[in-house]
């Protein structure tokens, strides 16, 4: 047994380093116990491997850590049943080495006046303590020493600490945090489970916070009906093994779909998931889960959390997944993310950017895997991911280049198509005089029904392009693929929407057209619209309202945050495009006078409205009687 019994002085020269700790990591005050708490785990942790190495030879026993405290002596006690430290050790891991971690963090950040993007992020470990405590508390025993050779240390927050022999039965490590007065809202039961229900949940050793009462099966009655008595057991806060530590080949979907229920306990089932097992040149493991997400409503609602050795560290996984990939659920273990430091210094991290570039490339992979295999059931799935693969495209290039194979476009039949089935299947008809492939498409099937119809009827095919990204996806298509166009259906006249060499002849002369323009603008009355006289299909509406493309998808994009297009207050771009074939022009022209050329004019343009969806409020008023006029 050591006799040793010491004062003496941390060796730092700033004057009194807790106010500062305090100060700096103020709003996260509640990691001392993560940091604590793993402590233990770390130490357990050694001790089973002495063990396993044949270095430790006595009987392991219970080897839970236990949480503790005392409401009225103001104490959280940490107990460990791990490897513990001698007095050497204790001076020289705690004194020196937890000591100049702390004093580095004090002298990298004593400076910054802002310190909300380093606080939680650098790990004190033991120090944290006094983030909470006025005096801490150490009693060790290692695991070499026998109940005598403990040793008792003791700091109160000065520079100063104690160091004593101690008498201890159990091996292993207590810490004993005296709270201080600010801070006593940590010494309480829910309190403290939240904490470690936060950062403990997944720890690889059992840890214990109180008890809990639980009904267990106490024989039968003589009837053969089972009784029940209530026993008091321990209240484990942690699953030790939890899945993503467990390997693959012995996980089936029940056991995915279950834990996927632990993580979010309300959430529907995801659709599938990856589960990700790296050692080289990096260690990491994770599952991601795809979720169905269907609007933005729900896009943040759970977020992939971040582990190191199963502690958890953050759900503020920004800068080490791609910000495509944060629609994605799951979590992400990696003792290689370095977790103590800044932000800015996990940006340019190299790690970082090669996890963030494997997850990437094992999305792409799992997303093959599946088209590949199984087409139908992909297809499926389609509406309910293509926001993830499509956001993926826009963003990263490198995604674009593997997701290209395997992304879907769904027409207005409902059938899905890769992008090369699709330019095999439109390009005959829908290839324009200069040699373009025309895709059409529809951001609102109802609305655009009449539109949709007329292109179909002139044998074209329509896609469906109504997802929130789809105006920013449409741009991204249209820049990559060679030669391609892309249309909405009533961006222009059926006759106009593929431009062809051979149009309907127009059977209106120069002059006649003239006039059939100058009545309809009489007739559209607003300013900002525009009117043309063309030569479409007989059978085809006398009027159609079109919008142009550009300025419409301009529109789109800045809807859903593309810029700061300064679109956003303009109004449509409306053209009334007359039908110059059609009978009812012929009527017009030969009307008697000037307010039956008008009312005939109208007539067809609120009718082109109407077949929009566009005609509201007074204007569908006086339509409706202007009709009834007509046929009374
Ligand atoms: P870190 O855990 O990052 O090394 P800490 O300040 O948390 O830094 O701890 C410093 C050292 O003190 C640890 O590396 C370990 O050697 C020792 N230590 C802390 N807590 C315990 C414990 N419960 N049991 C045994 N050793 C411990």
């Amino acid at each position: 047994m050591t006799t040793l019994q010491e004062k003496g002085t941390l060796s730092i020269n700033t004057e009194n380093i807790f106010p500062i700790i305090k100060k700096f990591l103020y709003s996260d005050h509640e990691i001392f116990l993560r940091e604590l708490v793993s402590n233990a785990v770390d130490a357990t942790q050694k001790l089973k491997k002495l063990a396993s190495m044949g270095e430790y030879t006595e009987d392991l026993g219970d080897l839970k850590i236990e949480v503790s405290f005392d409401k009225k002596k103001k104490t959280i006690t940490v107990s460990d049943k791990g490897i513990g430290m001698t007095a050497d050790e204790v001076k020289k891991y705690i004194n020196q080495i937890a000591f100049s971690g702390a004093a580095e963090f004090v002298e990298k950040f004593k400076d910054k006046t802002n310190a909300s993007d380093i606080i939680g992020k650098f790990g004190l470990g033991f120090y944290s303590a006094f983030m909470v405590a006025e005096k801490v508390e150490l009693i060790t025993r290692s695991y070499q020493a026998d109940e005598t050779g403990a040793v008792r240390w003791s700091c109160d927050g000065s520079t100063e600490f104690e160091l004593h022999p101690a008498v201890k039965k159990q091996r292993g490590t207590d810490v004993i945090l005296h709270i201080a007065k600010d801070a006593e809202e940590f010494l309480d039961e829910h309190r403290l489970l939240g904490i470690l229900e936060k950062y403990c949940r997944f720890l690889p050793v059992e840890i214990k916070f109180g008890t809990r009462q639980e009904s267990i099966e106490d024989g039968a009655d003589e009837a053969g009906k089972k009784k029940h008595k209530t026993v008091t057991v321990d209240r484990i806060i942690n699953n030790p093994r939890p899945l993503w530590t467990q390997s693959p080949s012995d996980l089936k979907d029940e056991d995915y779909l279950k834990f996927y229920k632990e993580l979010y306990p309300l959430s529907e089932d995801p659709l599938f998931w990856i589960h990700l097992n790296v050692d080289f040149p990096f260690n990491l493991t994770g599952i991601l889960y795809f979720p169905k997400v269907k609007n933005d409503f729900e896009l943040h609602r759970n977020k992939i959390q971040l582990y190191c050795r199963q502690v958890f560290i953050t759900d503020e996984v920004k800068d080490i997944v791609p910000d495509f990939l944060m629609l994605l659920h799951g979590v992400i273990d990696s003792p290689d993310i370095p977790l103590n430091v800044s932000r800015s210094y996990l940006q340019s991290d190299s790690n970082v950017k090669k996890i963030s570039q494997h997850i990437t490339k094992k999305v792409a992979d799992k997303l093959q895997e599946l088209f590949k295999k199984e087409r139908e059931s992909f297809e499926k799935k389609w509406d309910d991911i293509s926001l993830f693969v499509k956001y993926g495209m826009i963003a990263d290039e490198k995604f674009y280049d593997r997701a290209k194979e395997f992304v879907l476009l769904k027409n207005t039949e409902g059938k899905y198509f890769t992008l090369d089935e699709y330019h095999d299947k439109v390009k005959t008809v829908q290839t324009d005089k200069n040699k373009n492939v025309v895709y059409l498409y529809t951001t609102d099937a109802g609305r655009q029904d009449s539109f949709i119809q007329s292109a179909r009827s002139k044998g074209y095919d329509v896609l469906i392009m109504d997802g929130m990204l789809d105006a920013h996806f449409i741009n991204t298509l249209e820049y990559k693929l060679d030669k391609t166009h892309w249309k909405r259906v009533d961006s222009d006249t059926p006759e106009k929407l593929i431009a062809k060499d051979d149009h309907p002849q127009m059977v209106l002369s120069a002059d006649e057209q003239n006039q059939v323009k100058s009545v309809f603008e009489k007739a559209a009355d607003k300013p900002g619209i525009q009117v043309t006289v063309e030569a479409l299909a007989p059978d085809e509406l006398p009027a159609v309202i079109t919008l142009n493309e550009f300025a419409r998808r301009m529109k789109d994009m800045a809807r859903v945050g593309g810029g700061a297009f300064p679109f956003g207050t303009m109004p449509d771009s409306l053209t009334v495009a007359v039908n110059g074939n059609h009978a009812l022009i012929q009527r017009i022209l030969k009307a008697e006078n000037e307010a039956e050329k008008t009312r005939l004019a109208r007539q067809a343009i609120d009718l082109a409205l109407l077949s929009q969806h566009m005609l509201t409020g007074t204007d569908l008023t006086a339509f409706i009687k202007r009709s009834v006029d007509f046929i009374s």
